[in-house]
């Protein structure tokens, strides 16, 4: 019989989190909205959600699946009523996959409705969750987002921000959070800042996205990036913004340059473009090698390799073609194919590779099955050597800060030297870009090793805000939805 093989046990990298999106005072919104999520459809392919509101009823839709799956009738969209809506894609990071994970969630309190879309992934859930379920609540989904609803119900403060500001204090982790009742739309990023989250204006509209690539879609400008710990308040009255939060340091996750964030995005002032092109030269600086050309692993790999291309002098060519019509799941129909997955995706451009020594660049080696294949194929198409060049230091530790990664017990670079990762993958060299060498590509002279400029505690295992759930052996699981 068939059986439908998940994307993600077939190529082996890191998941994006989600995305959101949200603006305010748009007769397009539901529209704009779904524009917006589509050009985030990077951070989360599993589902998509919006809901708006015309100032008195909200209005949803959502669905699994990709956003122009799911917004592709203009009834769908003239159903999204209102000038304000948040989205939401969605790979699920807390919570299995299930309709009731969908985001953004919506709930009805004292003072009326609200709906939440979260980017990231609090540390202290289910902490949380054990004493609210204590307290009485019920919930009904196994998103941490959901608990965020349940503290601002609780909340005895008088003012809905009062009342977001005192939920979003108990909270530890990574959030950059959307919320929206019937008058006002809020846009809160963490106090380290770990996930990012940026503001911009189209005509009279504000609108805040998880990236300014989602502003570019739509014409409208970025105008600057919401500041770790800050809270924007967007209604009638125009744009407000508070800073509730005591002061701590930036921890920006540095794995959005790397990998997870477009190239087009623009954050905190750097193209990330230009940053993994300088990952590139940096790469090519600490680990020159002679060779014939320069294949990147498509499609993260290009600018790097592009970038250590150009510091090298040695040819690029496009020696793995990526085919862009993969879904997140396909019918595999026996066993026996299941060793071709990887071809799904990827396949060899012999009129490149043969008979050539060839770096390939990649943007990280998780269990190391992807680069595998990866180099197999390479030299089944000719090549002479293959040395792998790779745009981020090894991932040596989980992230529990929104990022789908594998235990750490799965990384391969928990438990092997490079040079055993090389054998393992079949390569004739390996090499990582260095911590120091990520930091000099993003414009930092080096990485501060007492406090850490970034978060990188993949690479580092130096985790900057407290794993309080990880820590507490006696919690219960929740995750049973
Ligand atoms: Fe990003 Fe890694 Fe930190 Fe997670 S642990 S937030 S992936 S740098």
């Amino acid at each position: 019989m068939n059986k439908t093989l998940d994307y993600n046990d077939v190529f082996d990298s890191l998941h994006e989190e989600c995305g959101v999106f949200g603006i305010y005072g748009s007769e397009d919104a539901a529209a704009h909205c779904a524009l917006g999520l589509h050009a985030l459809q990077h951070r989360g392919q599993e589902a998509a959600g919006i809901i708006s509101t015309n100032h008195q009823n909200f209005f949803f839709h959502h669905d699994e699946g990709h956003v122009g799956d799911i917004f592709n009738n203009s009834n769908i969209i003239s159903k999204l009523s209102g000038n304000t809506a948040i989205g939401h894609v969605r790979y699920s990071t807390a919570g299995k996959k299930h309709d009731t994970n969908i985001q953004p969630i919506f709930a009805e309190l004292e003072f009326g409705g609200i709906a939440v879309a979260h980017n990231g992934n609090l540390t202290n859930a289910n902490t949380i969750k054990q004493e609210l379920i204590a307290k009485g609540s019920i919930f009904k989904s196994s998103m941490d987002t959901e608990i965020i609803l349940h503290l601002i119900a609780q909340s005895k403060l008088n003012t809905i921000s009062d009342r977001i500001i005192d939920a979003l204090k108990q909270i530890k982790g990574a959030y950059s959070v959307l919320l929206m009742t019937n008058d006002s739309l809020y846009a809160i990023r963490d106090p380290n800042g770990v996930r990012p989250l940026s503001i911009g204006k189209l005509n009279e509209s504000y609108i805040v996205a998880s990236e300014s690539c989602a502003f570019d879609i739509i014409g409208a400008k970025l105008i600057r990036d919401v500041e770790p710990g800050e809270m924007v308040v967007i209604n009638q009255n125009g744009f407000k913004t508070y800073k509730p939060f005591a002061k701590q340091l930036n921890k920006f996750c540095i794995f959005e340059y790397i990998y997870f964030a477009r190239p087009d995005s623009i954050i905190n002032n750097n193209y990330v473009y230009d940053v993994r092109k300088n990952i590139g030269k940096y790469l090519a600086q600490e680990n020159p090698i002679d060779a014939d050309v320069i294949v990147p692993v498509p499609d993260s790999g290009v600018p790097s390799a592009m970038g250590y291309a150009k510091e090298s002098n040695i040819n690029f060519e496009f020696g793995i073609i990526r085919n862009h019509y993969v879904g997140r799941t396909f019918i595999e129909p026996t066993d026996q194919v299941r060793h071709l997955g990887v071809k799904l995706k990827h396949n060899a451009n012999k009129s490149v590779l043969q008979g050539k020594r060839v770096i390939l660049v990649d943007d990280s080696i998780v269990r190391g099955t992807t680069s595998k294949k990866i180099v197999s194929m390479v030299r089944a198409a000719g090549a002479k050597e293959v040395h792998m060049k790779i745009s981020s230091p090894p991932t040596t530790h989980s992230c529990f800060y929104g990022v789908d990664t594998p235990n750490r017990s799965k990384l391969i670079a928990a438990s092997h030297s490079v040079d055993e990762i090389a054998k393992l993958i079949g390569v004739d060299s390996l090499s990582f870009i260095s911590l120091d060498g990520l930091y000099k590509s993003i414009g930092e002279a080096k990485r501060n090793n007492e406090e850490p400029q970034f978060c990188d505690a993949c690479f580092s295992g130096q985790y900057p805000i407290e794993l309080v759930d990880e820590s507490n052996q006696n919690l219960p699981l929740f995750n049973n939805l």
